[in-house]
């Protein structure tokens, strides 16, 4: 059952989110530690403005070329992702020609076919991660470990989004270029990560798919100039230095209240 929220409500997408991601859970396919991780999420939503920040889109600029030069490219997705933005993750796939693999730290047979499913009913041709995940990732010890032999096993890049710090300084060991999506710019992800995109899944996907549709077209060397000039420390700093400055403006609103 949904929750009837008006339109009025002055945070009205917000809660549309969460009614979202209680849906999940209620089908069985987001964990109750889902519901915690969005609610950390928000918090830094809260901090950042709501909004796609310039270093953020910097960074999508930089992962969407990344993933159109990639040669294995992969959509890594979790019972949140599929919840909140499943069809920008198909639509992302086919524009950078990228696999989607189920990929879940608590993971469930039921789990992995129900997400599987409600990916294949946005238009997914073909999901991975679900009969296939026989490879492992060394060193790593959670479930997560298990991944596909045609997916994340073999990809050159790998876009994670609300992802543990120990998987992606794991797959950073395999050599991997890892794309994070994390409004958290101090978690290990975010540091771990090759790209960072501190930003909301609802909004950093879609323009996901809007910046890699119009640089489809253009020249390899220009994409390589994009990824070449990327700094992903200045950008996580940049995204720091952004919540300071805000603050800063906040509170002398707040003073001449
Ligand atoms: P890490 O393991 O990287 O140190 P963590 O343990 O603090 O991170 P996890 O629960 O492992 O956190 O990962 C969830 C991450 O996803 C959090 O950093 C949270 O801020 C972020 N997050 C939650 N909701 C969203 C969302 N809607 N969009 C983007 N990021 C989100
Ligand atoms: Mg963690």
């Amino acid at each position: 059952m949904r929750v009837e929220i008006p339109r009025s409500h002055p945070r009205y997408e917000s809660l549309l989110i969460r009614e979202k991601l209680v849906e999940g859970f209620n089908e069985g396919y987001v964990v109750p530690q889902g519901l915690i991780a969005h609610g950390r999420g928000e918090c830094f939503d809260y901090l950042i403005g709501e909004k796609t920040i310039e270093p953020a889109f910097k960074a999508i600029q930089a992962a969407a070329a990344t993933l159109l030069l990639a040669k294995h490219p992969v959509i890594s997705v979790n019972g949140n992702v599929a919840a909140l933005v499943p069809g920008d993750v198909v639509r992302l796939a086919k524009v950078v020609n990228a696999k989607i693999e189920v990929n879940l730290f608590y993971r469930t047979e039921e789990r992995i076919r129900k997400i599987a499913d409600v990916l294949r009913s946005h238009g997914a041709d073909e999901v991975l991660g679900v009969d296939d995940a026989t490879a492992t990732i060394p060193e790593l010890f959670s479930e997560r470990r298990r991944v596909s032999p045609r997916g994340i096993y073999i990809a050159d890049v790998v876009l994670v989004a609300l992802e543990d710090g120990d998987r992606t300084e794991a797959l950073r060991r395999m050599g991997k270029t890892v794309i994070a999506i994390d409004l958290n710019p101090l978690s290990r992800t975010s540091l771990a990560a090759s790209i960072t995109i501190v930003d909301n899944v609802v909004r950093a996907v879609p323009k996901l798919v809007e910046v890699a549709s119009t640089m489809r077209s253009q020249p390899k060397e220009f994409l390589e100039e994009i990824v070449r000039n990327y700094d992903n420390s200045k950008t996580i700093a940049e995204v720091l230095e952004h919540i300071c400055q805000r603050l800063r403006e906040l509170s002398e609103k707040v003073i001449k209240r």
